[in-house]
């Protein structure tokens, strides 16, 4: 059989799932499907469409650099119009042909060399190349708040916003002050009655411009030269590099540099000192995911707009109780709380080989031998898995460089030598030893702060080196880490 006949299955039809669609198909390989829970591809960007929302990544940067788009119209780019440019991209390419909507994976087993997968529907199917490509942030996390329940508005989580609700002259809260909180009140200080802004933790908002691209913009961008000249993508890569290397490095230059920036848009921005220090943050910037906004200062000194920095008490019919006794009557309320960073897969059960569950591997926390590859687990690859680079860059280019990697992996299942290919236990064990002492030198762990970078043990979860490290580990991969199964034909 001509190796590119093996069989690929891809979970997940948002931003990575549609590259792995892409690339395989550039590849040769003619059998692929992939399975999407939801009836859109988009991942989050599909299911988040708050208003105000805005990705935070340069626009021409946060593109596939195989398809670049000249019409973005801002800076930043808003997300419906990210999400037409994925829909975009699905058809130019024809992977819609090759998406299974509706269809959420419930289960693997690789058995007998093959990955059995079983649909929540009941569908099942087999491949000889399974890829999650499942998201991070996906899976919506609702604060323990006493009598949530019992709030007689409209209550709902950022990433679950109910368009049905109007806004307009309307007493709203927004608990959490993450980018989603922060863009949510810059968007509705000017449409509500009144927007209070619960804040149990005040972050650094580092400031940032997001003009239009005029129509002469976007046309000359048409020609690759224009665009790679005003958007520095070298300039880019070094920014990314100078941005995780302050991760890593509290006291580099890029670090100062972006402290100073936070502090003295704090110092400048609000002219109200008793508000200014309820603002101020007690940890080192950078230890939650830097907030970037243009006008979140701004909106929250509106007439309507108040921060609220008093404890939520508990929820009740008529709005939230704080606990100094006051009670905040409201008609919405919204929990920009943010996600549960560690499901990537699951809840969908996975079993390797020998019965190996993923469940016993990542019984401590979730990990992947260089966040793509796991030991038992043959011919399975993650995009965006656990451990990989996340924070305020383009989660594409991370993807692009991760799909660089596993595309040699997939050459070395299409040779003649291998038929199932895993890193061996060893190979993640020496990671993981590694990779937790870096972690331990990072600003999410010594900054000061609680935020979702860090798993359960409290131990930073993302990749904790720099940029440069990670593409030169995504060039090629070291063949001693890996098993090579060749089974008798
Ligand atoms: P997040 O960063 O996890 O923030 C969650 C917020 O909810 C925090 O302020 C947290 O406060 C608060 N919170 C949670 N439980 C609470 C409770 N019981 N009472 C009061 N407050 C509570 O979530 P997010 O803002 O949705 O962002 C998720 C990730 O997506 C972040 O990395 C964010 O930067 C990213 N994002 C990116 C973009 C983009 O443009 N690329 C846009 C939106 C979001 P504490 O800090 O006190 O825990």
């Amino acid at each position: 059989m001509a190796r590119k006949d093996l069989r690929v299955v891809v979970i997940g039809a948002g931003m990575a799932g549609i590259l792995a669609g892409i690339k395989l198909k550039e590849a040769g390989y003619s059998d692929i499907t992939i399975y999407e829970k939801a009836d859109r591809i988009g991942g989050t960007w599909r299911e988040n469409t708050y208003p105000g929302l805005t990705c935070d990544v340069p626009s021409h940067h946060y593109t596939y650099t195989f398809e670049r788009n000249p019409n973005w119209t801002r800076h930043m780019s808003p997300g419906g119009e990210i999400q037409q440019y994925f829909e975009r991209t699905t058809l130019k390419y024809g992977i819609d042909r090759l998406i299974r909507f509706n269809e959420e994976a419930a289960s693997a087993n690789f058995v007998n060399g093959r990955w059995e997968l079983l649909m929540k529907s009941g569908t099942r199917d087999s491949a000889d190349i399974l890829i999650a490509a499942t998201g991070v942030l996906h899976r919506p996390s609702s604060p323990a708040l006493a009598g949530l329940d019992t709030f007689k508005g409209a209550l709902f989580h950022s990433a679950r916003w109910d368009h049905t609700i109007p806004l307009d002259g309307k007493r709203i809260a927004v608990i959490g002050n993450g980018s989603t909180g922060v863009q949510i009140i810059s968007a509705l200080a000017h449409r509500a009655e009144k927007v209070e802004h619960y804040v149990r933790t005040p972050q650094w908002i580092m400031p940032v411009e997001n003009g239009s691209f005029s129509k002469q913009e976007r046309e000359a961008f048409r020609d690759p030269e224009v665009l790679n000249a005003a958007m520095g993508f070298e300039e880019y890569a070094a920014a990314v590099e100078s941005y995780t290397q302050a991760i890593i490095d509290m006291n580099s230059e890029g670090a100062k540099e972006i402290a100073g920036a936070c502090l003295a848009n704090l110092e400048n921005s609000v002219s109200d000192p008793v508000l200014r220090e309820r603002l101020r943050p007690n940890h080192a910037p950078m230890c939650k995911r830097l907030v970037f906004s243009p006008d979140y200062y701004q909106a929250i000194q509106q007439p309507g707009a108040a921060l609220v920095t008093e404890h939520i008490e508990h929820i009740e019919e008529r709005g939230i109780r704080t606990r100094d006794g006051a009670l905040h009557e409201l008609d919405i309320i919204v929990l920009a709380t943010g996600f549960h960073p560690d499901t990537f897969m699951r809840p969908m059960a996975f079993t390797g080989r020998d019965g190996v569950t993923l469940e016993s591997l990542w019984s401590d926390h979730p990990k992947a031998y260089l966040a793509i590859t796991l030991p038992d687990f043959p011919n399975f690859f993650m995009l965006n898995g656990p451990n990989g680079p996340v924070g305020n860059f383009s989660l594409i280019d991370i993807a692009e460089h991760q799909w660089h990697y596993i595309s040699q992996l997939l050459e070395k299942i299409d040779g003649d030598d291998c038929d199932e290919v895993s890193p061996s236990h060893d190979a993640l064990t020496h990671y993981e030893e590694e990779r937790i002492a870096a972690a331990k030198q990072t600003v999410w762990y010594r900054g000061g702060c609680d935020s979702w970078y860090l798993g359960k043990d409290g131990i930073p979860a993302s990749w904790p080196w720099n940029y440069s490290r990670f593409v030169q580990e995504m060039k090629a991969p070291d063949w001693q880490k890996f098993h090579c199964v060749k089974r008798p034909r």
